[in-house]
């Protein structure tokens, strides 16, 4: 890979797909020159062979596709000719694609994979051409993967999703696993009209527990691993996946390692603007930031509270002295951070908006194309702290009285 497309490859998935021309023209510039010189210096590092750091086996990367379809939304498709091409380029470059079980439990056990090159394949949702198109694909190359399912939308007679039947065919040849995805596919964190946090709660329990039941009914004892619809999660839902004994699964950028957050796992999404396979080949390289301890503003937070902007600090496992740089998730603007050898402390300088916000950082790892990349997300609601304290009142006070 060039250097000058490594700089686009890197803006592109650092701003999360979703650069800005024009607006960051000035900060762009200067992120250029910025990421020319880590190139450079990752280029000087790698070109005295006998010091070539050696990655450990104990990195590994999730991907994430909904269908596999050009006649579907654009955001949540990929084609099969670009479906092929991912396909044929960890073939051709030598990944090892295992399946999420072997994955999970490689990295919760402390093991090391065969490989440093190491990915999961996963689709959400269910859809049609799952089965139709990206099975024959997977199964030629005998790629393990796993469907995340939510249960309520499965019947024989739909047209547009995977039937039990046609999941329960391609699960005879031992490639894929069947994961939960909830019953209805909820925004987890939403309040259903007024319900108190205790029935919130229940239902949170119900939409896991009851999908879980139908999916083992239908084929068979699956393993616990949850993927949260819309990739949305704050630290009461990873309660409750954690305290059901599941793994959690979101949808933001990263390698996963031993001290990643099994709660909530990365995976990068590769549909629609994700799905350039220049782009995807560096996802698919990097290696999970060296974590030990993270520490982080409570989420959700609150558009209006004292915590917008968050703040994340990050100790590391081990002396960590790469060239770490932390970027907004929504425009890939930098963001100043304060670190040490062995820990990071990052804030910016914005309130984050209502909705999903996100810190990426990331450090070269003296490999060329090889990167650390860590994502933390939080959950911004509107309204004020306040409330949300009344709301928790209201429910302890109710909750007395019977
Ligand atoms: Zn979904």
């Amino acid at each position: 890979m060039s250097i000058v497309s490594s700089i686009n490859t890197v803006r592109e998935i650092l701003s999360d797909g979703r650069y800005a021309f024009g607006f960051f023209r000035v900060v762009d510039l200067a992120y250029r020159k910025l990421v020319s010189l880590m190139l450079l210096g990752a280029a000087c590092f790698v070109s005295a062979e006998d010091d070539s750091p050696i990655i450990d086996k104990q990195h590994a990367v999730i991907m994430q596709y909904h269908h596999v379809s050009s006649s579907t939304p654009h955001s949540t498709s990929i084609s099969t000719e670009l479906f092929t091409q991912h396909m044929e380029w960890l073939e051709n470059n030598g990944f090892e694609v295992v399946s999420l079980a072997t994955l999970v439990d490689t990295l919760k056990s402390g093991g090391k994979f065969d490989s440093d090159k190491v990915v999961a394949i996963t689709f959400d949702d269910n859809y049609r051409s799952i089965c139709d198109i990206a099975w024959p694909i997977l199964r030629d190359k005998k790629f393990p993967f796993t469907v995340f399912v939510n249960t309520a939308r499965v019947s024989e007679t739909s047209t547009y999703l995977c039937s039990w039947d046609d999941l329960r065919d391609i699960y005879q040849s031992g490639l894929m696993i069947v994961g939960n995805h909830s019953v209805n596919h909820p925004h987890m964190l939403d309040f259903d009209g007024f319900e108190s946090s205790t029935r919130w709660r229940e239902r949170i329990i119900n939409e896991v527990v009851d999908a879980q039941a139908t999916i083992d009914r239908e084929m068979g004892k699956q393993p616990r691993f949850f993927a949260y619809p819309y990739g949305e999660y704050n630290e009461m839902v990873e309660g409750i996946i954690r305290q059901l004994g599941y793994i959690g699964f979101g949808q933001q950028s990263g390698g996963v390692g031993p001290g990643s957050n099994f709660a909530a796992l990365p995976r990068f999404p590769l549909s629609g603007s994700y799905s350039n396979p220049e782009t995807m080949a560096v996802k698919m390289m990097s290696l999970a930031l060296p974590v030990d301890d993270v520490g982080s503003t409570p989420n959700p937070i609150f558009y209006s509270s004292s915590n917008n902007p968050p703040q994340l600090a990050i100790h590391f496992s081990q002396k960590f002295d790469h060239p770490l740089n932390c970027f907004l998730g929504t425009t890939g603007q930098p963001i100043k951070i304060k670190r040490t050898e062995y820990s990071l402390v990052t804030q910016n300088t914005a309130a984050f908006n209502v909705g999903r916000g996100r810190y990426n950082c990331t450090a070269p790892s003296g490999i060329e194309g090889r990167y650390y990349w860590y994502s933390h997300q939080w959950q911004v609601k509107s309204g004020s702290v306040d409330e949300y304290l009344r709301q928790q009142w209201f429910d302890f006070s109710h909750s007395l009285r019977h």
